[in-house]
């Protein structure tokens, strides 16, 4: 999906004339990037349309960006896409006798089991008194993942060994948590290899016997094409309200969400970024769309740069042009705009390897620390070192061993500015930012 609104993009940048004939071919190729990503042809035909309407170039303002205008309009609209209009079930604290009952489905591998222990973590944090039963009698097993899996977390949880009628266990489990006045009561239940009848059929009489006041769909975020079928399937059979995409942390993009949302008409809860039980993460519509739109991210990251460009006459020097070489001054560049941006995980969290570098989840002071080091590190450095392709091959002990005097910083500091700086640019180097710089370039010659 990225690459596909990314391509389209620039071929739109290339165009030499300005209007609807290349609006369309644009939208035309944004529209298939939709498709491939398994958004249903309606869905994508009504956010085309949407597009269109408010991109059109002769009702556009006069100065303003039409590249600019359609990356945000396909922005909003995939923000849109994801928003089912109604708010999802919430589960509320200390219900006495009427405890919240949370069913999870999805196939076998979704994550089931894993996303069940980090919900009800999640919960117990926020002050609930969770509690998790195993209704996965088909897989093998079963009951011991969970098992581990709420001792991990310390979270009560009820299951059997000799029981076979999963619909059996969970209203006994539901039972005897109620009775130790838990409030959250979280069903796990099992999955197959494929959809299969046998599998609704369960969950329908599951659902039907506990009479959950939440089923929540969990999906692969990896699994693609099947999203949508696979999520309609669940819905005729359980009444799901919620949908949770699981393995964001790999490199799925999460397209299935839109079909998953689309299909039951419920908004994602979560995301699951891990293994772990606090892997898990509030869905956030924006983040989750720049992650969703890939490199068009790094397009709206240099025009979010740009738009905090203040006028004055350093304005050069804040204006990082990601399509050209990554010297140690567009680092400096970089690293000056994002300390103006803020909030700075927002801004980090679209350039790959930044983040991590930079941002490492509850090390954010280290992380403002570190820039502000390698900033005093690069005041003592001279033009030529900053603008240099390949700094590491310039920069001998002795150059290093005068900056570090200069900046009064340690060498080691200085070198591992140098090291984080090939990082980032390598990780820069794999996106087609030069390709895209290049086609533009074209356009102009
Ligand atoms: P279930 O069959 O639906 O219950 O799925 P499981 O909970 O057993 O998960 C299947 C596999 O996916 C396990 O190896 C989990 O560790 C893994 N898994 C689940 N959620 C995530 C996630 O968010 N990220 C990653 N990397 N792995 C996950
Ligand atoms: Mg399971």
């Amino acid at each position: 999906l990225g690459e596909g609104i990314t391509a389209a993009l620039s071929r739109m940048c290339r165009a030499t004339v300005a209007d609807d004939a290349a609006l369309t071919t644009c939208l035309n190729d944004v529209s298939h990037a939709l498709l491939r990503a398994d958004v249903r042809f309606e869905a994508v035909r009504a956010a085309i349309h949407n597009v269109k309407s408010t991109t059109n170039p002769s009702t556009l303002p006069p100065g303003v960006d039409r590249r600019r205008a359609v990356h945000k309009a396909i922005f909003a609209e995939l923000c849109h896409m994801l928003d089912p209009g109604k708010p999802p079930f919430t589960p509320t604290k200390g219900k006495g006798n009427k405890p919240n009952v949370v069913v999870f489905v999805g196939l076998q591998g979704s994550g089931k089991t894993t996303t069940c222990a980090k919900y009800a973590a999640y919960h117990r944090r926020k002050g609930f008194a969770p509690a998790l039963v195993c209704a996965d009698t088909f897989r093998a097993g079963a009951f011991d993942q969970l098992k581990q899996n709420a001792s991990k977390a310390k979270i009560p949880f009820y299951g059997s060994y000799t029981e076979s009628d999963p619909v059996k266990i969970a209203m006994d489990g539901v039972d005897t948590f109620r009775k130790e006045k838990c409030d959250l009561i979280i069903v796990d239940t099992s999955g197959r290899h494929r959809q299969e009848d046998a599998l609704f059929e369960e969950m329908r009489q599951l659902s039907e016997a506990t009479k959950p006041d939440l089923v929540i769909f969990v999906v692969d975020a990896s699994i693609g094409q099947a999203a949508f079928d696979q999520a309609l399937a669940f819905k005729k059979s359980a009444p799901v309200g919620a949908v949770i995409v699981t393995k964001m942390d790999g490199h799925a993009k999460g397209g299935g969400a839109l079909s998953a949302v689309a299909a039951t008409r419920s908004p994602v809860i979560f995301i699951g970024t891990g293994e772990h039980i606090p892997d898990l993460e509030p869905f956030d519509v924006k983040p989750f769309v720049s992650r969703l739109m890939g490199m068009g991210d790094l397009r709206g990251l240099v025009d979010k740069f740009n738009d905090v460009v203040p006028d004055d006459d350093d304005n050069d020097e804040l204006v990082p042009d990601l399509t050209g070489d990554f010297t140690l001054k567009t680092m400096r560049q970089m690293l000056k705009s994002v300390q103006r941006v803020g909030p700075l995980g927002q801004v980090l969290s679209m350039i790959p390897g930044l983040s991590a570098q930079f941002m490492e989840k509850g090390k954010e002071k280290e992380g403002q620390a570190k820039m502000k080091r390698y900033m005093t590190i690069m005041a003592s450095m001279t033009r030529k070192e900053l603008e240099f392709t390949n700094p590491s091959t310039l920069m001998t002990e002795s150059r290093i061993v005068r900056v570090a005097r200069g900046s009064g910083r340690p060498v080691r500091d200085v070198a591992e500015m140098l090291e984080e700086h090939k990082r980032i640019a390598k990780a820069l180097s794999k996106l087609p930012l030069k390709k895209l710089a290049n086609n533009n370039n074209s356009r102009e010659t």
